[in-house]
């Protein structure tokens, strides 16, 4: 999937409406995840994941302590894998010619 960037004719743009100016190619499968679901769910209570990140990719939406990935929205920045302080983040590059390019950068 393609999405094509475009700036929002509005005068403060939000997160979202900067985050459309973002060009995402899918790599089809997540660069993302979690090295052992138990380590989130036992040791973990800070889910450090879920609040760095910038794109709202890491999310607490169920009962046992592992987050979901909506891996599609990730910037690449690398925050997650430098926050989780159980070393548990598993983060790689999407495959070549995937991922993210930025319009001004
Ligand atoms: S910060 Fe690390 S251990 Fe905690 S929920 Fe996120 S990935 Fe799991
Ligand atoms: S690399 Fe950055 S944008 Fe991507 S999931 Fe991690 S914190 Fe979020």
């Amino acid at each position: 999937m393609s999405v094509k960037p475009g700036t929002p004719d509005v005068e403060q743009p939000s997160i979202e409406d900067r985050l459309y100016t973002v060009k995402y190619e899918d790599p089809g499968d997540s660069h993302l995840d979690v090295e052992l679901a138990g380590i989130c769910e036992e040791k973990c209570v800070t889910q450090d994941c879920v609040s760095v990140c910038p794109a709202n990719v890491w999310r607490d939406e169920g009962d046992d302590g592992v987050p979901t990935i909506a891996y599609e929205n990730c910037l690449e920045c690398g925050s997650c894998r430098w926050a989780c302080p159980h070393g548990n983040v598993v983060w790689e590059y999407p495959e070549n010619g995937s991922g993210v390019s930025y319009k001004f950068g």
